[in-house]
C-alpha cells in the first residue's frame, strides 16, 4: 500500500512553522478534493505567501484504490473513514494513522463532497477555534458556491453551515493529542460543477491559513 504525500514548506516565519496535514479522496467517489489538492499546491509556487510560516503536508489519495474504482469504499469494501482509532486492520488506515502520530499536526484538514447537500458545509472538532476557521472559510467560498443554511444537514443538527458532530471512526489525530489540533472537515455540494467544487475548496484553504496564522498571533500560547 502506497499513500502519496507532498511536502510544501512555505516561506520562514519563525524557528516552530505550523505543520497542518490536508487530506484528501478518503471516500474515492469524491475526486474534487483530490484535485483540488493538486492545484492548490501548483497555486503555491505562484503564491507562496500564502503559505508563510506553514510546512504544509497534502494527502491528495488517502484510499487509492476506490480512487481508481471511483467507488467510495477501498477495494476491500470498507468506509475507511470509519475506521480510525479503533484498532482497524485496514493498511490504509494502519498508515494512515502511524503518520498522524508521527507528525503530531497543529491542524488536520479533510476535504469532501456530498451528494445530498446542495451546498457547502463543514464539521468542526478538536480545538475550540476550530469554529473560527471553518466560518471565514465557508464566508469566503461562498463567492463560488452556495453554502448548505439547513438546519439538519448529513442528519446532523447544523446552523450556517456548521456542524458540531459527526461520525464516529473519521480520520482525526490522535485521540491522546495535546493540545488537541484543529480538525476540520470541508465538504463541497457533488452536483455542483466539478470546476466550481475546486474553486471553492482553493478559496477556502487559503482563507483556513490566513486564519489561523492571525489567531495564532493574537493568542501565542493558543
Ligand atoms: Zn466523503
Amino acid at each position: 500500500m502506497e499513500l502519496r504525500r507532498y511536502l510544501h514548506v512555505g516561506p520562514y516565519d519563525g524557528d516552530n512553522p505550523i505543520r497542518l496535514g490536508v487530506f484528501a479522496g478518503i471516500h474515492g467517489d469524491e475526486p474534487a478534493g483530490s484535485y483540488a489538492v493538486r492545484r492548490f499546491i501548483h497555486l503555491l509556487e505562484d503564491y507562496p505567501e500564502v503559505a508563510r510560516g506553514y510546512c504544509l503536508f497534502f494527502y491528495p489519495v488517502v484510499n487509492p484504490t476506490g480512487f481508481a474504482r471511483g467507488t467510495r469504499k477501498s477495494w476491500r469494501g470498507r468506509d475507511l473513514n470509519r475506521e480510525f482509532w479503533r484498532g482497524s486492520a485496514e493498511p490504509e488506515v494502519k498508515l494512515l494513522e502511524q503518520e498522524l502520530r508521527e507528525q503530531a499536526f497543529h491542524g488536520i484538514i479533510s476535504l469532501h463532497s456530498d451528494d445530498t447537500s446542495d451546498g457547502l458545509y463543514g464539521f468542526v472538532a478538536g480545538a475550540t477555534l476550530t469554529e473560527h476557521l471553518l466560518r471565514p472559510a465557508l464566508e469566503a467560498a461562498s463567492a463560488v458556491l452556495p453554502r448548505n443554511e439547513r438546519p439538519h444537514i448529513d442528519g446532523f443538527p447544523a446552523r450556517a453551515g456548521i456542524l458540531h458532530r459527526g461520525y464516529e471512526g473519521v480520520l482525526g489525530a490522535p485521540p491522546t493529542q495535546r493540545p488537541r489540533p484543529f480538525e476540520l472537515v470541508f465538504e463541497t455540494p457533488q452536483a455542483a460543477p466539478q470546476f466550481l467544487q475546486e474553486q471553492a475548496l482553493l478559496i477556502a484553504l487559503a482563507a483556513i491559513l490566513r486564519e489561523y496564522r492571525k489567531l495564532l498571533g493574537y493568542a501565542p500560547n493558543l
